[in-house]
């Protein structure tokens, strides 16, 4: 096992960006002064130090919302994407529930979504959770059955933090839009890796993570339409911070971060996503080369670049990682990798549960290196290698 001190993280090659991404050195620099001297509480306004902290509170929300095509006004900023995607669900269903009663989503959707909407079942609400298809896909023949006059939310992923699927979001939004339901989209995983537009795809409800697009841990978003309004039910009430939808105050640090994460994500992301494509294919012709037997899960062309997720035939997926603490490789989601239950995405997929035992997930991102991508290939191709010798040998 890898020390805890941190001088041996260095030696590890980061292949796990879907659960977070290293805060960018930039994004650092642009925080560093709320933690000094720019102190100010953002909503003291009677002063210059209040002032100057509420003048870039506001410039990192116009960085927001510039890369959703939206307008500052309509970003709330919230702890990360679980909250917002509890705010939005949540808020959405209560402050409709007499008249709309009924919630949709996806089979595949991160735990705090799944969650969110069991909870409204408990509640009383009306749950409709739908399967995708092999590739993981949403099925918009049963989305749009689904969708009534009494739906008040439906709430798919842009894409997946497991598989990287990205869902087609702007049939989604027509769809929804066509029925009056408020189209959510939980976009923690597809923000800043592909482009998005809340008025183009017609997304009323967006949620945003700081630490997945290179910016910091414990700040998110969530994006509310003014028009057609979107009405919410706060889930935290105080003193009417963030237009009274999450009251408390806000860490300036944490929201300047957010906005520098999303302004070098508007920047830098159409050439970022062409090479980390091009990383994630170099480490696929890797272990093609090397002819491992695997399977690639979910659909290839509709897909995050950074991502694989990969089964390697006869390997379990914890023993490899195992093999390999040379390398940062998850099975999943992080709340999950501690569970020998088989992923609920895969089997939503319809994998098999011995495919999704084998199953791992590689995540590429900004700082990754061609040099890292070929070392990875070379310890997967030996680790699986040397896996599958001694599954053999004992088989005999
Ligand atoms: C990481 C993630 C979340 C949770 O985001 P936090 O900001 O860590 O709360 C929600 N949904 C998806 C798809 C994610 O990948």
């Amino acid at each position: 096992m890898v020390s805890s001190a941190s001088d041996g993280l260095a030696q590890v090659i980061y292949l796990d960006n879907q659960a977070t991404t290293r805060t960018d050195p930039r994004v650092v620099d642009a925080m560093l002064p709320f933690f000094s001297e720019r102190f100010g509480n953002p909503h003291s306004v009677d002063h210059a130090y209040g002032n100057d902290a509420e003048t870039a509170v506001e410039a990192a929300r116009a960085d927001v919302a510039a890369l959703i095509g939206a307008e500052a006004r309509e970003i709330v900023f919230t702890s990360g994407a679980t909250e917002a995607n509890n705010l939005a669900i949540k808020g959405a269903a209560h402050f409709h529930k007499a008249e709309r009663p009924h919630v949709v989503t996806l089979a595949t959707e991160h735990k705090c979504v799944l969650e969110s909407v069991a909870r409204l079942e408990r509640e009383g609400h009306e749950v409709t959770v739908l399967g995708v298809d092999r590739d993981g896909l949403v099925d918009l023949v049963a989305l749009e059955q689904a969708v009534t006059e009494r739906t008040a939310v439906v709430s798919i992923m842009a894409a997946n933090n497991e598989i990287g699927v990205v869902q087609p979001l702007a049939e989604i939004g027509a769809l929804c839009r066509a029925r009056g339901a408020y189209f959510h989209s939980d976009a923690a995983q597809a923000l800043g890796k592909i482009p998005l537009d809340v008025n183009a795809m017609q997304i009323d409800l967006l949620s945003i993570s700081g630490h997945k697009l290179y910016g910091p841990k414990g700040i998110g978003a969530l994006y509310v339409r003014r028009r057609p309004r979107v009405r919410l039910e706060p889930m935290i009430d105080g003193g009417g911070q963030e237009r009274g939808l999450r009251s408390g105050t806000l860490a300036p640090a944490l929201c300047v971060g957010l906005g520098m994460a999303c302004r070098l994500a508007g920047r830098e992301m159409a050439e970022e996503a062409k090479r980390v494509a091009a990383l994630r294919d170099r480490l696929v012709e890797r272990l093609r080369e090397a002819a491992v037997p695997l399977t690639i899960n979910g659909a290839m062309d509709h897909r995050l670049d950074g991502n694989l997720n990969v089964a390697f035939d006869g390997v379990p997926a914890h023993a490899l990682i195992e093999a390999l603490p040379e390398l940062a490789l998850s099975t999943g989601s992080a709340c999950t990798s501690a569970s020998v239950e088989p992923s609920y995405v895969l089997r939503a997929l319809g994998i098999e549960d011995a495919t999704a035992a084998q199953s791992l997930r590689i995540s590429i991102g900004r700082f990754n290196t061609a040099e890292e991508i070929d070392e990875a290939g070379r310890l997967l191709v030996s680790a699986v290698t040397r896996l599958r010798q001694a599954q053999s040998a004992a088989a005999q």
